[in-house]
């Protein structure tokens, strides 16, 4: 079952797999440079990298069935060949098409090559689009030919489902097939991820086959066939590696128990300054039932933005305490690991419960203090970011692991702070991104899942508003007058600096403008993700503390803080963003007493655009506008901007293959829990489909 070796051997021809690009004829470095920038760095990346769709022109119509506005096939007889000029004085080529139903004028402007390359009589077959013809009192005309050859010499070069690839300027789509085309041609043995009788069983093709066939199908059926050997391998092959990383946590550990008794846990919620709320209630006693079990907890606590379940998360960790051991809280960001730290250090300190935290910024002394902490024990609390799963950082006796936004992370990441458990530790995983239970199914394995679905009383939903740049004077008027009430507001803009993307809004421009015009008598700051975390912290601090009103910032604001004064949001280029992230960026205001304000700019006129978009004015629960951003940009847009850990799929659609992505799952177990099976091989495609991506730790 091991791949010795990739070099691929036929007909005496060697081409190896990972042989990088450049060197393939006619590619060189400047195209390498920019399918380099695709992910396409050597071979398997290049015959992988699959068709955007194809242009079908399996199908030819009557001539007299075409509409207006339609693209279509047509093929027929050339009755008569003109050329003329127009008054503009560009050379208008036409002929007449004719079939056995009709005839129809066909129209080239400027390319007067074309009456070279047809012949009166000649069969041709033509794609273009249709139109009304010019003082043609309402006759139809092929307006834009698309691409046209004739059929008695072009029989064999005719294709009948052209691939249409994404590819920048540089590459040329011809080049592009060509270049494809002749890879394939020359290799054999491509790595697979299924081994032959798991292929046999599930009736799918040879990955050679099919990737012959997703490139350049010979009919529809071919193509269907082809693209489910290659979604199922892909989805099998994401499950093994799933699998593969659960296993290396769990080897000979035993798991834990807390008991029922939740002393320590009802002095804190006397602490409380509120009462739960019917749905915190329902998730909490679901995670005290899980965690007073033999088997190890593997929860999803679901909830909305600002639905609350940090105090979920803090009730549990103080269960964990409770019954003798460590308990961690891990956040994407040093603001929110810091924020939720402080809200911990306020409310536990009575209980005598040490809290300690670990970020990255930590000065060398105290980063040194705190590793010592957390490997005695003496904190029992550790709140932290990625640093938390640094080598160096071991804990005493850690019992329960809980991530906070956990889309933000790698599934690799959340894995690695559980095997720093000597047990198998509960597991609390925490999400305002509503995910489909297929995508747990693909993310997570299975898992148990706790919603929130109300907000706790007295919230006041955001009014939300879409307009254009037009409207900006009206809307900066109205940012002063509310900061002059003593609100403070955020301005969010999609870019840190200008770039060569004329189109997009730059934070720092931005705050250049607002902080010298119409908002000096303000104070005014810029946050985002390059300034060096001390400083974004001081930022952040003097937000919360209203020592800065305006804060402009980048979208490294989406998750988490709390500032219940900041009742005012502009987000500009609103249409760069997705629904879903709107919604969590919204999601920082209404947090207080305060009537809210969310106010998208966009200058897209873009029809579908403007739709998405007034959504948000419309919908104000998350879950709702997820499945709408689901449905109106597909999963690949959705999931790809969510980062939910796994790496982007090349083919597969975990909403849309569903079915056999439970088939796949399945196949996946049987052959990972047969001892005699080589996990390797399936390792070693994982990380040539998906380079360092899949099993990739983040740097902190
Ligand atoms: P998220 O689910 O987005 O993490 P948080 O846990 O930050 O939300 O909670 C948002 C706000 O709601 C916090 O200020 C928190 O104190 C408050 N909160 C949480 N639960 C309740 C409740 N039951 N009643 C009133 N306020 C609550
Ligand atoms: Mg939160």
């Amino acid at each position: 079952m091991l791949f010795h070796t990739t070099q691929i051997i036929r007909q005496g021809i060697q081409m190896d797999i990972e042989k990088n690009i450049q060197y393939l004829k006619g590619v060189g470095p400047k195209k390498a440079y920019a399918l380099g920038r695709l992910g396409i760095k050597n071979i398997y990346d290049l015959i992988t990298y699959y068709p955007k769709r194809y242009n079908d022109q399996s199908e030819i119509e009557n001539i007299s069935s075409v509409k207006a506005d339609e693209v279509v096939n047509i093929s027929g007889r050339i009755l008569n060949i003109q050329e003329r000029a127009s008054r503009q004085g560009m050379k208008i080529t036409t002929a007449i098409l004719a079939d056995d139903t009709g005839s129809i004028q066909l129209v080239w402007f400027n390319q007067p090559f074309v009456k070279k390359t047809i012949k009166i009589n000649e069969h041709l077959f033509v794609q273009g689009k249709i139109g009304y013809a010019y003082g043609g009192y309402g006759q139809l005309a092929v307006k834009q030919v698309i691409s046209y050859f004739s059929l008695d010499t072009a029989g064999k070069k005719r294709n009948k489902f052209l691939p249409v690839y994404l590819l920048p300027e540089i590459i040329k789509p011809k080049f592009f097939r060509e270049l494809i085309q002749r890879v394939l041609e020359k290799i054999d043995n491509i790595p697979c991820a299924l081994a032959e009788p798991l292929r046999k069983k599930n009736q799918l093709l040879a990955k050679e086959d099919a990737l012959r066939a997703i490139h350049f199908p010979a009919s529809r059926n071919q193509l269907a066939t082809a693209r489910k050997m290659l979604i199922f391998e892909e989805l099998f092959m994401i499950q093994c590696g799933l699998i593969y990383i659960r296993r290396l946590n769990d080897k000979n550990k035993h798991s834990i128990r807390c008991l029922g008794n939740n002393k320590l846990v009802r002095q804190l919620q006397q602490k409380l300054p509120f009462q739960l709320t019917n749905d915190q209630s329902r998730a909490w006693k679901e995670i005290c039932h899980d965690m007073e079990s033999a088997i190890p907890m593997q929860r999803l606590l679901q909830g909305d933005v600002g639905s609350g379940k940090t105090v979920i998360a803090m009730l549990a960790l103080v269960k964990a305490v409770e019954n003798g051991y460590q308990g961690t809280l891990m956040a994407p960001t040093e603001i929110l690991a810091r924020q939720h730290f402080n809200i911990f250090c306020t409310i536990l300190q009575n209980l005598n419960i040490k809290t300690g935290i670990l970020v990255g910024s930590l000065p060398a002394k105290a980063h040194k203090n705190a590793l010592e902490k957390i490997a005695n024990g003496q904190w029992q609390i550790v709140i932290g970011t990625h640093a938390l799963i640094q080598d160096k950082v071991k804990f005493f006796n850690l019992g329960l692991v809980v991530t906070d936004e956990q889309h933000r992370f790698g599934i690799a990441q959340r894995a690695n702070l559980e095997t720093k458990a000597k047990c198998t530790p509960d597991v609390l995983i925490m999400t305002a991104t509503p995910i489909p239970r297929t995508m747990t199914l693909t993310v997570y394995g299975d898992l148990d899942v706790s919603s929130l679905k109300h907000l706790p009383p007295g919230r006041k939903p955001v009014r939300t508003f879409l307009r254009t740049r037009t409207a900006r004077p009206k809307i900066y008027k109205f940012l002063h007058d509310k900061i002059d009430e003593g609100r403070q507001a955020y301005v969010v803009c999609p870019l840190i600096e200008l770039s060569d993307d004329i189109n997009a809004i730059s934070a720092e421009a931005v705050f250049k403008e607002l902080s010298s015009g119409i908002f000096k008598d303000v104070n005014c700051a810029l946050l985002h993700g390059k300034l060096p975390s001390r400083e974004k912290e001081k930022i952040m601090q003097d937000f919360l503390d209203n020592k800065i009103q305006l804060l402009i910032a980048t979208t490294v604001i989406e998750v988490g803080i709390n500032v219940p004064n900041a009742s005012i949001m502009v987000i500009e280029g609103a249409d760069r963003f997705g629904l879903a992230q709107l919604h969590q960026l919204r999601g920082r205001i209404g947090r207080g007493q305060y009537r809210s304000y969310c106010i998208l700019l966009s200058d897209n006129k873009n029809d579908k655009s403007r739709q998405r978009l007034s959504l948000m004015e419309k919908i104000s629960d998350g879950f709702q506008l997820a499945e709408e951003d689901l449905l109106l940009r597909g999963p690949g847009q959705f999931f790809g901007s969510m980062q939910h850990g796994l790496p982007d799929l090349k083919i597969a659609n975990v909403l849309s293959d569903a079915a056999i992505l439970l088939d796949a799952r399945k196949a996946a177990e049987e052959w990972c829990n047969n001892k005699s099976n080589d996990m390797n091989s399936i390792i070693q495609t994982i990380k040539l489909q998906y380079k360092n991506n899949f099993f990739k730790i983040t740097d902190v």
